[in-house]
């Protein structure tokens, strides 16, 4: 058993992995918890998808860095990961939603990303499956893309392991030792590394542990689920990402048939206290009625979804954290020196752990990151607690109005 460690990261999913790749790239000597197998658990579920032309200019530098360090993924950590710059189109079926894409366009200027509307003709030349009818406004966002989710955080684990890092999967943390500087060492049920660094990177359950921490997380795990339909002939692997702003569901190619995913209003949320210690997400009750009544909201732009030929090969859906304001929850955990999180995912965190990891990183390491996180930091929740009801219910608001978040 590691007796010591510079840092302790808890959770091999895409978060904490990202953040024990970086710390081991800066030269620290990090151990990586983890209660499951590797990277088991929410992030091998995920979609992959990317959206890089966000509701802030922080929030996009964010985005933008993470689709750059995908990219560059296999040169950088020696690791495999399938990524496919597909693009991105996104359709607004309300004038409303026209306008959301009209400040999108001038966001995604502004930043630098190419972003511009398309006409229907268009958007069905890149994607031949999409229906006419119903849709006032198309745009093309070329540069975004999606990649494998199992292989980013899996690819992460083994980079930082080359890099000397400890991986010690079936173990979980189950408490703290805290002294009077802050953070002195981290149980197991093996024995207690001593370190003065821990990030909180346990995704569904980085609450509870944030808990062991005498920290309060606003975060609530909230179900998400997608299907991958079996191959469907002239389904083509050049098709693009969609997305149906007021629906809130997303379409893209998958082993040579659909993947269909999105948000429902009333999501399934999820209070992890209440399950067994040896739960696994692959337990997690999942109803693929959700993605039917999904998928019949589009039945006008997406009509291939209502044939009855079509056969699904693969449901999956996890935990990701919602938070109020739909933003990640990222930065020092309050009143614990030396105790950090990486939460909040808010559904989009696959795509930006590369960034998230490397900020955090720089932020405990040199002090600050140099992207502004200000927007995500875990300072704008200290002093401002929320009871569970109003937590679940502006969650459940944030889970539901995904697409839409954007400042009008
Ligand atoms: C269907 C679906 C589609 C999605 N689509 C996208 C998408 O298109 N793009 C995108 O960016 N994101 C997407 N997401 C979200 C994405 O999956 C999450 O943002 C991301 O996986 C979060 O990673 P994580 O590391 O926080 O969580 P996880 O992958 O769950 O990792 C947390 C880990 O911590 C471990 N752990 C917990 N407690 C302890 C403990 N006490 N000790 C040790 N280990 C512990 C857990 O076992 C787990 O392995 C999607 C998610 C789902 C479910």
């Amino acid at each position: 058993m590691i007796e010591s460690a510079d840092a302790v990261v808890i959770g091999s999913g895409a978060f904490g992995a990202s953040a024990a790749y970086h710390l081991a790239r800066r030269g620290l000597r990090v151990t990586l918890l983890e209660r499951a197998g590797l990277a088991s658990q929410t992030s091998p579920r995920a979609a992959g998808l990317t959206s890089q032309v966000r509701a802030t200019p922080a929030l996009t530098a964010i985005a933008r860095r993470a689709v750059v360090k995908l990219a560059a993924f296999t040169e950088e950590t020696g690791q495999p990961l399938r990524f496919t710059q597909s693009g991105a189109l996104k359709i607004a079926r309300t004038e409303r939603d026209a306008g959301q894409l009209a400040r999108e366009v001038e966001r995604g200027r502004a930043a630098g990303i190419e972003i511009e509307f398309v006409s229907i003709g268009e958007a069905r030349r890149r994607l031949p499956i999409l229906g006419e009818r119903g849709i006032v406004a198309v745009t093309w966002s070329p540069t975004d893309c999606n990649v494998e989710p199992s292989e980013l955080p899996l690819g992460y684990c083994r980079a930082a392991e080359k890099l000397g890092a400890t991986l010690l999967p079936h173990t979980p943390a189950t408490g703290f030792e805290i002294g009077a500087h802050g953070v002195e060492g981290v149980r197991t049920p093996h024995g207690t590394i001593a370190t003065r660094i821990v990030v909180d990177a346990a995704g569904a359950w980085s609450r509870l542990v944030a808990a062991r921490l005498d920290a309060a997380l606003p975060v609530v795990p909230t179900r998400h689920q997608l299907l991958i339909t079996e191959p469907i002939p002239g389904v083509g692997r050049e098709f693009p990402i969609a997305r149906v702003i007021d629906a809130h569901v997303y379409v893209r190619h998958e082993r040579g048939g659909l993947m269909l995913g999105g948000y429902e209003p009333d999501p399934l949320q999820i209070d992890m206290e209440a399950l067994p210690p040896s739960f696994e997400m692959s337990e997690l009750p999942l109803d693929v009625e959700v993605l039917w009544r999904l998928a019949k909201s589009v039945a006008e732009q997406f009509p291939i979804f209502q044939d009855p030929a079509i056969r699904i090969a693969e449901h999956r859906g996890g935990l990701p954290t919602l938070t109020v304001d739909d933003r990640y929850l990222v930065g020092p955990l309050p009143g614990v020196s030396g105790a950090w999180v990486m939460s909040g995912c808010c559904v989009g965190g696959l795509s930006a752990s590369p960034a998230l990891g490397e900020a955090v990183v720089e932020w405990i390491v040199d002090g600050a990151p140099a992207l502004d996180l200000s927007e995500i930091s875990t300072a704008r929740f200290v002093g401002r607690d929320l009871d569970e009801a109003e937590l679940r219910e502006r969650c459940r608001h944030a889970y539901a109005t995904h697409y839409r978040a954007d400042p009008e």
